[in-house]
């Protein structure tokens, strides 16, 4: 390009050294290793990105760092400006560059050339809002986050976090996260073919491959993957065959330098009855894990929500007050959050009148007034066992007969609902058991309801009873 240009690249790689050596190597590959100079005038340097998500953080991160640089270098004042080109349109893409490294002088791409790229077809098995623009990033979920769009920026680079697992409790943004590099890839790299599936689905399909004499089909399928991604892994406890089948591909695509990336409610050490070998490929890459979001987070996550909504519905209006309201009183995840809000909203649709304070109040009074209002655990006990006709010490016992353990399931699960108790506080309180007991009981009776259309009303009876129970003192 003209002078001017090479002139400001000289400052721009300047400024590169400088934040290289400033920054955690990583952290300067994430961000910095795909980002190229575009053009520049006399006020401003324009860079080239591969997202809005990705401009927005560096935005947010560095520009204010790469100013004060430039200006260092300078002695003026040079606006940083960004231009989102996704990664096909770049040169020099990873297809003719296995390794996937681009360290050389960066990629040239003028403002006019950047044409807008052909949309694919939307992936069959992904939600379509489960992006990163959607994702809200706190400290409870960046490393989570970062590792996670670090991935889909170079699905072909296989790094050391091939697989990235990420693990945590329910409605903490898991299956999010896993869509949005799947959305990602599947949306930026056309030629790339990304498998999105459940734990359960992966079983089911291969249960049937069996029956169906189709397990030839079946490998095909997860072996032609170029990215292969499985929400909820911890399901595969106790499923020897299906453990089996996965091992194997996992070594496939693995030895093919194909990502994966797992989801799983608990750490690896944690999944239970799975084979040594299995849980070493699911340890061998970068576990992260999220954590529930902060004040700050839940009330960022809140905004997105409603301005999201504010595209289908632009007179929705929710005040701050009522964001606050929510977000100090639903801390334990990002579902119920939603929830409430959803709740909120439904409620003043229908009476036909603005969110207040008034409105959110009251429908969020029994929406977590039965978790926080003191529900005992021996009121729970007391009610459950009553209900079955046991002598409420056995759901504490020892007994593991079916009369027993399955009203000892429903009782921690509902315990789990109308509690602030964690998983171990309840195991302790139904006989010391543990926690993992715990979330298997909640599992078990989770499965049960999906089956069995009479639970749900059985558990929802309970519930009254305890309610009425707990609030007679
Ligand atoms: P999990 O799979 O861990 O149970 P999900 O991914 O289904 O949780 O998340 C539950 C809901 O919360 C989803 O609607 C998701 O969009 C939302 N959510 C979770 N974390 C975030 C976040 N950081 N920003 C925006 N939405 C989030
Ligand atoms: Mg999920």
């Amino acid at each position: 390009m003209d002078n001017e240009n090479s002139y400001y690249r000289v400052f721009w790689d300047e400024v590169l050294n400088q934040l290289r050596d400033q920054l955690p190597p990583q952290e300067y590959e994430l961000w910095f290793g795909r980002v190229s100079l575009v053009s520049s005038d006399e006020s401003s340097i324009t860079v080239a990105v591969p997202s809005q998500f990705f401009r927005d953080q560096v935005k947010q991160r560095y520009a204010d760092r790469i100013e004060s640089l430039l200006y260092d270098l300078i002695g003026r004042r040079i606006v940083l400006a960004f231009q989102i080109v996704t990664p096909d349109e770049l040169p020099n893409e990873t297809a003719e560059n296995p390794s996937g490294r681009n360290d050389r002088t960066p990629p040239e791409v003028r403002a006019d050339e950047a044409k807008p790229k052909p949309q694919r077809a939307p992936h069959p098995e992904l939600n379509q809002s489960y992006t990163f623009e959607n994702f809200v990033i706190g400290t409870n979920n960046s490393l989570a986050a970062n590792a996670a769009v670090s991935i889909s920026r170079n699905p072909r680079r296989v790094s050391g976090y091939n697989p990235l697992l990420i693990y945590g409790g329910v409605g903490l943004g898991k299956t999010h996260l896993i869509q949005s590099i799947g959305n990602e890839i599947h949306n930026n790299f056309h030629d790339m073919n990304v498998t999105y599936v459940t734990m359960e689905t992966f079983m089911n399909e291969f249960i049937h491959s069996i029956q169906n004499k189709k397990q030839h089909s079946f490998k095909t399928k997860y072996r032609m993957s170029d990215v292969l991604l499985i929400d909820d892994i911890h399901i595969i406890q106790k499923k020897p065959e299906t453990q089996e089948e996965l091992f194997h591909t996992f070594n496939a695509l693995y030895d093919s330098n194909r990502q994966m990336v797992f989801t799983c409610d608990r750490p690896v050490s944690e999944i239970r009855e799975i084979t040594d070998r299995l849980r070493n490929r699911f340890s061998r890459g970068l576990n992260v894990d999220l954590q529930p979001p902060s004040y700050e987070t839940r009330f960022a996550i809140v905004k997105k929500k409603i301005e999201n909504r504010q595209v289908a519905n632009p007179n929705l209006s929710v005040p701050d007050k009522v964001i606050e309201h929510i977000c100090q009183n639903i801390r334990t995840n990002v579902r119920d959050l939603e929830a409430a809000l959803t709740k909120i909203i439904a409620y003043s649709e229908l009476v036909n009148r603005e969110v207040t304070m008034e409105i959110a109040q009251s429908q969020l009074r029994d929406f977590f007034s039965p978790a926080t209002a003191a529900v005992h655990v021996d009121v729970i006990q007391r009610i459950v066992a009553d209900y079955f006709s046991l002598p409420t010490h056995e759901l504490r016992g020892k007994k593991r007969t079916k009369a027993i353990s399955y009203p000892r399931q429903l009782a921690m699960y509902i315990t789990r609902e109308l509690t602030e108790l964690s998983t171990t506080e309840v195991g302790q309180e139904f006989g010391g058991r543990d926690h993992t007991t715990v979330m298997h009981a909640c599992q078990r009776i989770e499965s049960r309801m999906r089956t069995d259309p009479t639970l749900e009303p059985t558990v929802q009876h309970l519930n009254r009873r305890i309610r009425e129970a707990s609030s007679n003192g």
